[in-house]
């Protein structure tokens, strides 16, 4: 049976390294790559192209990265909240692997999310601490992959949405330690 056995680990957030939340980083011997396609096809509002290998989509709380052999879940509060998060997904793999025969596999599912929407999440008095010169231009950068959204200080501390702002970054395919300059 597909996923059997797996290993958990919750990591500190590296850019983010004051906060209380952590990721979580669940490897298994299982490769998913077949799988992959017929998964996404079960996951409403996942982002997925075959050729990068990943799923990636956003549950309200946590940007969930499904790779051929590891799953990445941010901000679980601790282990026992990443399992029941990770076991969610062992019966959606295992349902995907039982009814491969009748599901359509999906090889390219793109959720269309653009640097405005990153922008409205954020608080948006241009106040520069991110050596951006606005707000607007902050977001384009960050969705151009060439920046980290902890750079955004005011948005750490409660100004603005960062759970929207991850909701943005997590239907793009961008997760927070996806991001080649976050840290
Ligand atoms: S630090 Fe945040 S609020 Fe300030 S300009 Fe940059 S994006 Fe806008």
């Amino acid at each position: 049976m597909v996923l059997e056995t797996y290993h958990l680990e919750i990591t500190n957030i590296e850019c983010m390294p004051t906060s209380t939340k952590r990721n979580a980083v669940v490897t298994y011997p299982d490769d998913l790559s077949e799988l992959l396609p017929y998964i996404a096809a079960l996951i409403p509002g996942c982002t997925y192209q075959h050729a990068a290998g990943v799923i990636n989509y956003f549950d309200s709380v946590h940007i969930i990265g499904i790779y051929p052999k590891k799953t990445t879940i941010t901000a679980v509060m601790d282990e026992s909240e990443a399992e029941e998060i990770f076991k969610k997904l062992v019966e959606l793999a295992r349902d995907a692997a039982a009814r491969m025969d009748e599901i359509t596999p999906v090889f390219d599912k793109r959720i269309t999310v653009g640097p405005l929407d990153l922008f409205k999440t954020l608080p948006g008095t241009n106040c520069r601490l991110c050596d951006e010169p606005t707000c607007m231009a902050f977001a384009a950068k960050i969705m151009r992959r060439q920046g980290a959204l902890s750079l955004c200080t005011p948005l750490l501390n409660g100004e603005g949405d960062l759970a929207g702002a991850e909701a943005v970054l997590g239907a793009a395919g961008i997760s927070l330690d996806q991001n080649p300059e976050t840290g």
